[in-house]
């Protein structure tokens, strides 16, 4: 039996909208549509949708800079669906801050990267933790991280997806701990690129600079945490893509700290989610001309 409650939300945000179906069916989609493939399924044969939204349907650019957000890749982390989809809500709508950023950025947003065991279960319907079965550092967890990288339908459909986008920047959003993890540093990884590195270092600045955002938050790294097979490394590394780790504090929207009026954290991270693009575009600008003066010295 194929999972409602996810359609059932998306259907929902879809509904609400004062865009023609023609501009509907390109906002959700799924992997397969993107990557121009029908092989991406669940194991349990579910769909990753996505909703690609733009900031401008009028125009057709040239070069589209296209970022993702992910949520759900542990199934029972519910409250990163619901936040993915709220701001994929807010930015079809055109009342997010993400509208500010450049008419020609695209953001995919990919709610339920676990489909099988959304609201279920951290572990995928294999028993294997996602977030540990990607290519950087694998095998160093002592949670199941799956037979080799890759090993899932879920990791391979990302894979995928990331190869087709080349996206400047994507989030994974986990929970519940008030942290960012960055993607490690580059000290383990001496046969990078020199580019590669200096746009690490650029990136950690930014990471570090946008800890004034997040109340209470930590700056940590997976290697760090042991956490090998993560997200944000591989999506770094391997893909040069500028990543992170969004934890959610809390397993609830609205927080409460004492004698403080009530936080929206929904609000905070869509603000920090923007500054981070924002940061995140200024990069690639300028490690493309320091590329530029390297190639013509
Ligand atoms: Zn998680």
């Amino acid at each position: 039996m194929i999972s409602d409650i996810r359609k059932l939300a998306i259907g929902f945000l879809l509904a609400t909208s004062a865009f023609s179906s023609e501009i509907e069916d390109r906002v959700h989609t799924t992997i397969n549509a993107i990557t121009g493939s029908d092989i991406h399924l669940s194991h349990e044969k579910r769909d990753f949708d996505v909703l690609t939204i733009k900031n401008s349907y009028r125009q057709t650019f040239v070069k589209e800079k296209f970022f993702l957000i992910q949520g759900g890749l542990h199934g029972d982390e519910k409250l990163t669906s619901d936040f993915v989809l709220w701001l994929a809500k807010r930015m079809k709508e055109n009342k997010s801050l993400l509208n500010q950023l450049p008419n020609n950025v695209v953001v995919d947003f990919l709610p339920y990267a676990n489909p099988d065991n959304y609201q279920k279960h951290r572990y995928n319907a294999n028993n294997v933790n996602l977030n540990r079965n990607f290519a950087v550092f694998w095998g160093i967890s002592t949670e199941p991280n799956g037979h080799k990288p890759f090993s899932e339908p879920e990791t391979k459909a990302i894979q995928s997806l990331m190869q087709s986008r080349q996206y400047i920047s994507a989030i994974d959003v986990h929970g519940y701990v008030p942290w960012i993890v960055a993607p490690s540093p580059p000290k383990h990884f001496s046969s990078a690129p020199p580019l590669q590195k200096l746009k690490y270092n650029l990136w950690y600045e930014a990471l570090k600079k946008g800890m004034s955002m997040l109340k209470g938050y930590e700056l940590q790294n997976a290697r760090d945490l042991g956490d090998g097979g993560s997200f944000e490394d591989w999506a770094f590394w391997t893909n040069n893509t500028l990543s992170l780790c969004l934890e959610m504090s809390h397993s609830q929207r609205l927080v409460h700290y004492p004698n403080q009026p009530v936080i929206d954290t929904y609000h905070s991270y869509e603000k920090y989610i923007y500054h981070m693009f924002k940061s995140a575009l200024s990069i690639k600008k300028q490690i493309e001309n320091k590329s530029i003066i390297a190639n013509n010295p």
